[in-house]
């Protein structure tokens, strides 16, 4: 296991050196002095070997003691060069196994690639790049064009290494940690179907904050071209510069050591928010979407509305939604602009799709996400999508057709085919009031309202279109509502015991005033007969009449 060095260690000193043929060669093998003919690994300074006597640690030193910071790392790294080369094989990471070598070179020159990488090393035709990890790395797109050019590539961090040779030999050869795949062919980026985090261990027990940050994928090219590093056909670094789809300054492609590959700013002081971050990519795929296709097809909702039309008493409710899809290039949308400023409102819009005359036949599309919403009105069609994730982009690439989160405004809501109200499946509170003075709510089909209007002893029928929920408060509505009807429907008529009776007169009598002690002649009272047990008017019902009357609503059937 690599031993962590302490802040409070003093700097060690640099015990090896390149020799004349190019080869690190430890302090206690050279003549002492400057007559040991070595350079610095570093700078490539001569150095005196100060090896001569016990009382101090033997070690190479700079003329005039200069301090040459960077030494000791090179020493290490060259040392690990050596190393490879000699023994010609390595632990590759994730202890996916060692991997040996038939050859290994180093400091080969890829000139179209502009890079040198550490060593190269190969087996049974194919090659593996090791890299060895600086504190500082000087090529920002290194990883970036080591992924387009597709070379199998490991990076292997030195930084808990000694300049003990045996140690680090066991280190790279047996040891499995502190290195990770910059690209590899089998769990390479590319494969857009191995999830970023198979690449590479994923060490969930290093979690903390920092580790939340969003893994940028996309960014946007020279030309303004939205491109996903993970599509081997869209990304070349080799030959392209990218740009941060938010704040537009120069982003490569970084593979931190957890081995998560993302976009990330070459200035890292950049702050640069991951929502708005996820917007500019958005508005970039939904404009890169319209700009490659023939159509641009958006599924507007609509609603089918039931095809008995005003003889359906619930109307308005009465309805299915549907989609009615639109090719908007078909309807001569064509264009498109990118942060366009309306005259007419405060904001820029992010995206604007439209025919000829931008100011006469526009349509504004917004990107929203989770945290961001511009609730603006507009006088314009607006389509408004909200995007959660780098997969919401990736679907935007391929239009908003089928993308779940788009809302659209100003558009037609009403179909033109209209709905078979039993497709509709929408039952009614229906009410229906019988001769015998019985009351009965319940829900059908808007479809069978009509199918008991001939029965005879059905006095009255329609439907509840607004109730307060309450089946008691319902009855005594409609109680009061028909005791407007005075003459045709008193509440006594609604009473199956009131009867016409045979007598000359042919006056209606109750035919239970002997048994319950009700008026003969409930409709010539002056007062209504509240002791009537079928009566229903009590004056306790008048008084919510106003009440009742707000909170419920009838239509009648005709
Ligand atoms: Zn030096
Ligand atoms: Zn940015
Ligand atoms: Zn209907
Ligand atoms: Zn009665």
């Amino acid at each position: 296991m690599p031993t962590r060095q302490t802040a409070t260690k003093p700097k060690p000193y640099l015990l090896y050196a390149i020799d004349t043929k190019g080869k690190p060669v430890h302090i206690d093998s050279v003549p002492n002095g400057f007559s040991c003919g070595c350079k610095c690994p570093h700078c490539n300074s001569e150095l005196q070997a100060k090896n001569g006597g016990n009382e101090r640690a033997h070690h190479f030193a700079h003329k005039n003691g200069a301090d040459c910071r960077g030494a000791v790392e090179s020493a290490i790294h060259c040392l690990a060069k050596e190393i490879l080369k000699e023994s010609l094989y390595v632990m590759l990471p994730d202890y996916a196994g060692e991997l040996r070598f038939d050859k290994v070179e180093s400091e080969r020159n890829f000139p179209d690639l502009k890079l040198r990488p550490d060593c190269v090393g190969y087996y049974g035709g194919k090659s593996l790049w090791i890299e060895f990890k600086r504190t500082h790395e000087v090529d920002a797109h290194k990883a970036g064009k080591i992924i387009s050019a597709r070379n199998d590539c490991i990076e292997i961090d030195l930084k808990y290494c000694e300049q003990d040779k045996e140690k680090l030999r066991e280190f790279i050869t047996q040891n499995s940690e502190n290195r990770k795949w910059i690209y590899s062919s089998e769990y390479g980026v590319g494969l857009a179907e191995h999830a970023a985090s198979n690449r590479n261990s994923s060490k969930k027990d290093d979690f903390d904050l920092e580790s939340v940050k969003l893994e940028r994928h996309f960014a946007i090219d020279e030309g303004g071209t939205l491109i996903d590093f993970r599509v081997p056909s869209e990304f070349d670094a080799i030959n392209h510069s990218y740009y941060c789809p938010n704040c537009g300054k120069e982003v490569v492609v970084k593979v931190d050591d957890n081995g998560r590959y993302s976009f990330d700013h070459i200035d890292e002081n950049i702050s640069c928010d991951d929502e708005m971050y996820l917007r500019g990519a958005a508005v970039a795929a939904i404009q890169k979407s319209f700009e490659n296709s023939k159509s641009f097809l958006i599924d507007v909702p609509q609603y089918r509305y039931c095809k008995q039309g005003d003889k359906c008493p619930c109307n308005q409710e009465c309805r299915i939604p549907t989609i009615r899809q639109y090719d908007l290039k078909s309807y001569h949308f064509v264009n498109c602009k990118k942060d366009y400023k309306f005259n007419d409102v405060s904001y820029r819009t992010d995206l604007v799709l439209y025919s000829e005359n931008i100011q006469k036949n526009a349509i504004e599309v917004r990107v929203n996400t989770e945290n961001f919403e511009n609730e603006i009105e507009t006088p314009r069609r607006l389509i408004e999508v909200t995007v959660y994730s780098e997969n919401d982009v990736c679907r935007l690439k391929h239009g908003l057709k089928e993308f779940d989160n788009v809302r659209f405004s100003g558009f037609d809501e009403n179909a033109k085919e209209t709905a078979n109200p039993v497709e509709i499946k929408r039952d009614v509170l229906k009410y229906t009031i019988y001769a015998s003075g019985k009351i009965y709510i319940g829900p059908v089909k808007c479809t069978e309202l009509h199918s008991s209007q001939n029965r005879l002893n059905v006095i009255k029928e329609g439907v509840f279109v607004r109730t307060n929920g309450c089946v008691e408060d319902m009855y005594d509505f409609l109680h009061l509502h028909f005791k407007m009807l005075q003459n045709e429907l008193c509440c006594c008529r609604l009473c199956s015991y009131l009867k016409k009776s045979n007598g000359l007169g042919g006056d209606y009598i109750c035919i239970r005033y002997k048994k319950v002690g009700t008026p003969k002649n409930p409709l010539k009272e002056k007062n209504p007969p509240k002791e009537c047990l079928y009566f229903r008017e009590d004056f306790n019902i008048l008084k919510r009449e106003n009440e009742l009357n707000e909170e419920m609503e009838i239509v009648e059937l005709s």
